[in-house]
């Protein structure tokens, strides 16, 4: 794809700061800085080493907009692989957009969302995975989900994706050759090398695609439904894992109405906390869209933290909620432990695990590590912890990666059941293609608009 416009777009966030940056891409980028800038020392900007900040005034006409410090990055060296300006201005809301304002007049257009990185994309500095790892690193919320970018960004998943892929085409080059020229004299792959080689593969897709789960948990965070019947504590335990309090708590039943939302980073895992109305029945209105919600949340959730009072009998209620649960993704959460126990644990045991339930104290703080715990073991099961590991974090990857897997099983079935080659060679071959999607060699154009416009601009 031919690019012959130049783009431009405020980098930083909006708001008021120490500095913005406005960053300039494309064919026209020197001309257009050389329009608007005059540094402070001596000519203009060729004269200085590439790579350099160089001191100045923004100039609009004789008018000064900002002093600036301003870099350029000749093509392929800079982040689109084309020429580059950025200007580091003062921050806050109108030196940028001023600056801003002048760049777009003097010949530039706006940027669209995550254009400069599909610049990087399409001038082959970087590939998909790669420029996907860009966002996920923006929107990182914890130390692991940010390694598990950043070790994607420096291409360790399109390696693993090349290496498979050429494993792929090393088996296809074999069988066109026995295909071609089946009365040749020629040494043909044999049966069982081809059989060792496509499961071989397989047995690597298959592990990559395990990692999903987790990868999936730790990129978009692990969606936690805080549930139980009004009153029980749910809003207090939210506030206690949060740390702060963010949600209303009151004495009156069914008064969290609204479904809340928060992040938090528990022992890395980001942790998507959503507060519910209680899942009881009830005729009022406003309640019921949050009790309905609630249900939502409760399918959708990857945890339930079911919250009991333990100083008040189990009644109806609380048996409806445990009957409802799905046990392999929920914990228990008992409390009020500061109080008299007046619930019989031994039938609450008939209804759940008794290493999934945690004794707490919400209005107290205690018993909040023992959630944390638990819930990192229920998560991983032991399963990783090195987030530094190959990882799948995203969904568009694991379908991929999913349909190849298939493909690939259907060519191991053609083997089994002893089909002509050219089945394997067609099944084979739409692997290829489906693992060629994570790296963007085998894209749609409209595919990658949607990706990119995930981004912010500017990105
Ligand atoms: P929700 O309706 O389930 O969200 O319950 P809230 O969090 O609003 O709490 C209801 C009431 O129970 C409030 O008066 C809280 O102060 C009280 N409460 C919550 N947790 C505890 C606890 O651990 N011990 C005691 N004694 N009271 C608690």
């Amino acid at each position: 794809m031919f690019i012959d416009d130049t783009i431009a777009a405020i980098a930083t966030a909006p708001g008021q700061g120490g500095i913005g940056i406005i960053r300039i891409s494309g064919p026209d980028s020197l001309k257009i800085a050389n329009k608007i800038f005059s540094p402070f020392h001596k000519g203009s900007i060729l004269d200085y080493p590439i790579r350099t900040l160089i001191y100045g005034n923004i100039l609009d006409g004789d008018t000064i907009i900002d002093e600036v410090l301003l870099a350029y990055m000749k093509g392929p060296n800079s982040y689109t692989a084309e020429d580059v300006i950025e200007i580091n201005c003062h921050g806050g809301f109108i030196s940028v957009r001023k600056i801003l304002e002048l760049v777009l007049k003097s010949g530039a257009r706006m940027a669209q969302e995550g254009e400069f990185t599909k610049r990087a994309f399409l001038n082959g500095r970087i590939d998909l995975s790669q420029a996907e790892a860009v966002i996920d690193i923006i929107n990182a919320k914890t130390e692991e989900s940010h390694n598990v970018a950043q070790s994607q960004l420096e291409g360790t998943l399109s390696k693993k994706i090349r290496s498979l892929r050429d494993q792929i085409t090393g088996i296809l080059a074999q069988l066109e050759v026995a295909i071609d020229y089946p009365e040749e004299d020629i040494e043909f792959i044999t049966y069982k090398e081809l059989v060792d080689q496509t499961i071989d593969v397989n047995n690597q897709v298959k592990k990559l695609y395990q990692t999903a789960d987790t990868g999936k948990i730790l990129r978009e965070g692990l969606k936690t439904a805080i549930l139980g019947k009004p009153n029980v504590g749910k809003s207090s335990l939210m506030n206690l894992i949060l740390g702060e309090d963010r949600a209303i708590v009151t004495d009156i039943p069914g008064t969290t109405r609204d479904v809340i939302e928060e992040f938090v980073n528990i022992k890395g895992i980001p942790l998507k906390i959503v507060d519910t109305a209680g899942i009881r029945a009830t005729d009022d209105l406003v309640e019921k869209i949050g009790v309905e919600k609630s249900r939502e949340h409760m399918k959708l959730a990857d945890l339930a933290l079911v919250v009991l009072d333990s100083s008040r009998p189990l009644d109806q209620e609380d048996i409806q909620i445990l009957e409802n649960i799905d046990q392999a993704k929920s914990l228990v959460i008992l409390n009020k432990t500061d109080l008299a126990c007046q619930m019989d644990i031994e039938s609450l045991k008939s209804y759940v695990d008794t290493k999934n339930i945690i004794n707490i104290s919400a209005l107290k703080g205690q018993g909040i590590d023992l959630i944390h715990d638990r819930m990192e073991d229920l998560v991983f099961e032991g399963k990783i912890s090195d987030s530094s590991d190959l990882m799948i974090t995203n969904s568009r990857h694991r379908d991929a990666i999913y349909k190849a897997m298939v493909s690939i099983g259907d060519a191991i079935n053609s083997l089994n059941d002893r089909l002509p080659y050219d089945f394997i060679e067609v099944d084979l071959k739409d692997a290829w293609d489906s693992l060629g999607c994570i790296n963007g060699d085998t894209i749609e154009e409209d595919l990658l608009d949607t990706i990119f416009s995930n981004f912010c601009i500017g990105k």
